[in-house]
């Protein structure tokens, strides 16, 4: 079947100028073209959507999140305030409302299980398409490796394709992705530092993995065609991640501290995902070590993405949502425009140079012929305002592959 939405102004997620009065011609679940109205035909049965008014743009994407974390109780963390089946149920309310924001593909840095992704390719629930990181990969004591303040680990949620993702040595680690990679992992999720939110004694500047544990982790997961998202804020953590060659480098926070790190990922073309999102979530912590290390990392993790932005280091948005962001998840570009990046760097961030990270540029993040039918119709102009995207009654229609996955028009006022 042949759809056509007409009259809107297309942003097409290549950088190009917008264009006002404009078609996009879907055939099936691909783009067939999308451009000036005027310079596009279609068959006269196709079933034409008249938009004027609205504004096109590409499905978003977020390359990091974490869908089935829905807080930082030490409670949930742990799994112990809701049956398993109600926290799953919940994880599918905020897959079914992130799609309905009109985020089409979503990384997830660790937490879902390949059955949600099967349960969304099989019709049962809607939600995004899923990239999946399973665990993150650290060694003992990182963060993958989750124990309670008094020590205990007897509480993690029993789930045989979430396995264990604790790892030490070169073959340890290499056994480990070999595992993640079994249990259905696109992507190998990993952290080479502590975070705002780690246990004290292992915060942002504190190192896991030695660069021997790295290079084994990288190699592996490239032989086995995935790429690596690494968790790294700063200090010689960071550095292992850049030198054992990761594909993205996830928060960054301190990349400013050393500007070999930045002119590295710029020649190598390594991501840079700053998750700007969650650390505003961190500021208001409860936990005082956790506030203290996300307003001490505040402005360094600034400087860091003015200065990828001079060097052209790739950014990709990407909200460590879970517990905090969902379904509101372009809280993220608006955070990147209070960084400094312009409006459509922002919009391409959460399209196209995501789509790039992800390794999916050539199915998603951009609306030319082709690519696969995911975009999103918006009630406002997200170049004059990013803030139109945080609102649902704004994100009017909302197709992934071709087929309409959320629409609001009849609630919206015309
Ligand atoms: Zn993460």
């Amino acid at each position: 079947m042949i759809r056509v939405l007409t009259g809107a102004t297309l942003i097409d997620g290549t950088g190009a100028v917008p264009v006002p009065d404009a078609a996009v011609v879907v055939d099936g679940d691909r783009v067939a073209a999308a451009g000036a109205r005027g310079a596009l035909s279609w068959p006269d049965d196709a079933e034409v959507i008249d938009v004027r008014g609205r504004t096109i743009i590409p499905g978003l994407i977020d390359a990091h999140d974490h869908m089935a974390a829905h807080g930082y109780g030490l409670a949930t963390r742990l799994g112990l305030d809701e049956p398993a089946s109600t926290a799953h149920l919940r994880t599918a309310r905020v897959l079914a409302d992130t799609l309905a924001m009109g985020y089409t593909t979503v990384r997830d840095g660790g937490g879902l299980d390949t059955g949600f992704k099967a349960a969304i390719e099989q019709g049962l629930i809607p939600g995004p398409r899923l990239v999946l990181g399973i665990q993150i990969v650290s060694p003992t004591g990182g963060i993958g490796d989750r124990v309670s303040p008094s020590g205990h680990t007897c509480c993690a949620v029993y789930d045989p394709l979430l396995p264990n993702s604790v790892a030490n040595g070169a073959d340890g680690v290499r056994d480990v992705v070999r595992t993640m990679v079994r249990a259905g992992a696109d992507v190998i999720k990993t952290a080479t530092t502590g975070g705002a939110s780690s246990r004290p004694g292992h915060g942002p500047l504190d190192p896991a993995f030695s660069l021997e544990e790295m290079r084994a982790l990288v190699t592996e997961s490239h032989a086995l065609g995935r790429r690596v998202m690494c968790h790294a804020l700063g200090g010689p953590g960071l550095d292992v991640a850049l030198v054992a060659g990761v594909d993205s480098i996830e928060h960054g926070c301190y990349l400013d501290e050393n500007p070999e790190h930045l002119r590295r990922m710029a020649g190598e073309g390594i991501f840079f995902v700053p998750t700007l999102l969650v650390y505003v979530y961190h500021r208001e912590s409860a936990s005082p070590h956790v506030r203290a290390r996300a307003h001490d990392l505040q402005k360094h993790h600034v400087a860091s993405i003015q200065r990828a932005l001079e060097l052209g280091v790739p950014i990709a948005a990407g909200t460590d949502a879970g517990g905090h962001g969902h379904p509101k998840n372009a809280g993220e570009l608006r955070r990147l425009v209070d960084a400094g990046l312009t409006p459509m760097q922002a919009l391409r961030a959460g399209t196209q140079w995501a789509a790039r990270c992800l390794a999916l540029e050539r199915e998603v993040g951009t609306l030319e012929k082709g690519r696969l039918a995911d975009l999103v119709v918006v009630h406002g102009n997200p170049l004059d305002d990013i803030e139109v995207l945080l609102d649902p009654a704004r994100i009017e229609l909302v197709l992934k592959g071709g087929a309409v996955a959320v629409d609001r028009r009849a609630q919206a006022a015309r």
